[in-house]
């Protein structure tokens, strides 16, 4: 092992170790803002590392400022364990959200949206993600009008990033771009 390699495993050992809070925000005119917390993204990145070659996911719990316009997601579950996942596919299931959206709801926290991995690849939505989306928002059953989709692409043990996007109901997507701080 040369010296820059070392270096660099170093490096990707520090950016583990000290994952801060993400915000994201829009750059339109429907001003949108998601603050996703470091706990957040490190239950992310771990339920990645686990999922190895295959997409996994789940859901995204917070709350909303009163202006409902900024997102605060402080919890990404685990994938249920009743979802389909394939090296290119990811299908949400269901089993113990009921229960577990529940106990959050009694304290103040909610249902905002969903989260997968597109494992070795770029965070970027596909078409079926963005469809999937849509009939969330349009989805009377999930009480939720402008579910956020987080994506973690790339590598979860090493360089990976976030994508973060909006589904207004009966309005297209809104991409948002990270606001480094
Ligand atoms: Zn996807």
């Amino acid at each position: 092992m040369n010296i820059l390699s070392r270096c660099l495993m170093a490096l990707s050992r520090e950016s583990r170790m000290s994952i801060k809070d993400a915000t994201f925000s829009s750059e339109g005119a429907l001003f949108y803002t998601v603050v996703i917390s470091s706990s957040t993204i490190e239950q992310m990145v771990s339920e990645c590392l686990k999922a190895g070659v295959n997409e996994t996911g789940g859901i995204l719990i917070g709350s909303y400022s009163e202006d409902s316009s900024t997102a605060m997601i402080v919890e990404a579950t685990t994938r249920p364990a009743d979802s389909l996942a394939g090296r290119t596919t990811f299908q949400r299931g269901v089993r113990g959200l009921r229960p577990l959206l529940h106990a959050r709801w009694k304290t103040g926290l909610y249902y905002v949206g969903e989260w997968h991995f597109h494992p070795g690849g770029s965070p970027e939505p596909s078409g079926d993600d963005f469809r999937s989306m849509t009939s969330i928002a349009a989805n009377p059953d999930y009480q939720c009008l402008e579910p956020v989709m987080i994506i973690l692409g790339g590598d979860p043990a090493g360089s990976y990033s976030l994508s973060a996007s909006v589904f207004p109901r009966g309005d297209g997507p809104i991409r948002l771009r990270e606001v480094l701080i």
